[in-house]
């Protein structure tokens, strides 16, 4: 079945996109079991703790996935990792781990030695959702990314598991999260439904949370760092946000300027890899995407990564208008002057361009178009 799902699209774009004829495994609890309603369903969020449970009811039924808690937070709740790949590989994720430690320490490790991992090792993939909690579609996307690699049997879905390591963090600010979430399920289908949190969604630094990045004054930076950073040595980070406007989804290549002590291989791999999702969601049909807009790859402060060896891919999903509120989009919520390239308003994403393939349609658009 090719996948419709917008969200759906935002949660593989890492890996392309593909599409699946089986069904899951009988004992294998689909997303919509598990949460009363479709991923990506009109006025439904899913709630922290109901995200922890079912990542952990997949880890109860499959090989393929440990689910570790790996710190708490701020306000004392769970963070959880997830680490996704084939049952071989869980089996043997300690001396992947090993293995890659010391390919990303070179005082210890030959050129040979390294040779040897880069040719028995794994890819390991940090994928982070929705450090800014408003953004509610990364964390969403994170449960479909989880059932679909847990659950398919396909040589596409296959072949993901077989050379990588993922490692999902599937909330990267669950007390902010925690907050929108109860806040939108007590004022839904009321008049303050859509209206804001009257109170930082993260306790001390609220959205700036995904600037803390050269001072690390924050729990869950710590965290991160330390058991996905320090640990693991990611070869390619996903950090997945949403917008308020412009082009539906916007992937790398970043704009300038570039930041001239980032390692030039990383950037050219964060070029290529983003042109390769623009390709597979182009040839899958998905409009208005953009790259080489609005996102630059210059303060340290949003890409620790880039800093510490490994490729960062940020994606920025148009969220729907209006706040957290589901509704149907058009043209008027979306001006042309909402993107900007090379720093100056532009016609962008109404007009074909280099870095602009399709126009986006103007449909109905809530989290399922
Ligand atoms: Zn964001």
């Amino acid at each position: 079945m090719f996948f419709k799902y917008r969200i759906l699209a935002l949660a593989l774009f890492t890996f392309g996109l593909g599409c699946s004829s089986q069904s899951p495994p009988g004992n294998i609890p689909t997303p919509e079991s598990h949460f009363g309603f479709i991923i990506g369903a009109d006025k439904k969020l899913a709630h922290p703790d109901e995200i922890n449970a079912y990542l952990r009811a997949l880890d109860e039924v499959s090989g393929r996935i440990i689910v570790e808690e790996v710190g708490r937070t701020t306000d004392d709740n769970p963070y959880l990792m997830a680490y996704i790949s084939s049952e071989e590989n869980i089996r043997n994720l300690e001396k992947y781990k090993e293995m890659n430690a010391k390919l990303a320490d070179p005082r210890t490790t030959t050129d040979e030695e390294a040779a040897e991992i880069i040719r028995e090792g794994k890819v390991i993939i940090g994928i982070n959702e929705s450090i800014h909690a408003t953004e509610v579609g990364p964390a969403l996307a994170g449960i479909v990314t989880a059932y679909r690699l847990v659950s398919e049997n396909t040589p596409y879905i296959n072949s993901i598991l077989d050379n990588t390591i993922i490692i999902l963090s599937p909330n990267h600010n669950p007390d902010g999260y925690r907050m929108v979430v109860d806040w939108y399920r007590k004022y839904v289908d009321t008049e303050y439904e859509g209206s804001g949190l009257p109170y930082l969604y993260q306790r001390y630094v609220g959205h700036d949370n995904n600037r803390d990045w050269y001072m690390f004054t924050q729990k869950e930076t710590r965290i991160s760092i330390k058991k996905l950073y320090d640990e693991w040595h990611p070869q390619v980070v996903v950090d997945q946000h949403q917008k308020g406007g412009g082009s539906r989804l916007f992937v790398p290549p970043f704009e300038d300027p570039w930041e001239p002590n980032i390692d030039p291989i990383l950037q050219v791999n964060s070029n290529m890899m983003g042109t390769f999702m623009q390709n597979r969601l182009v040839a899958k049909g998905y409009t208005g995407v953009d790259a080489n807009s609005t996102y630059d790859s210059w303060t340290p402060g949003r890409a620790f990564h880039h800093y510490h060896g490994s490729v960062r891919i940020l994606t920025e999903q148009q969220a729907q208008p209006h706040g957290l509120r589901p509704a149907k989009q058009t043209q008027a919520d979306n001006g042309p002057s909402s993107t900007r390239y090379h720093g100056r308003a532009a016609s962008g994403i109404l007009q074909r361009s280099w870095n602009i393939h399709m126009k986006p349609r103007w449909l109905p658009w809530n989290m399922l178009h």
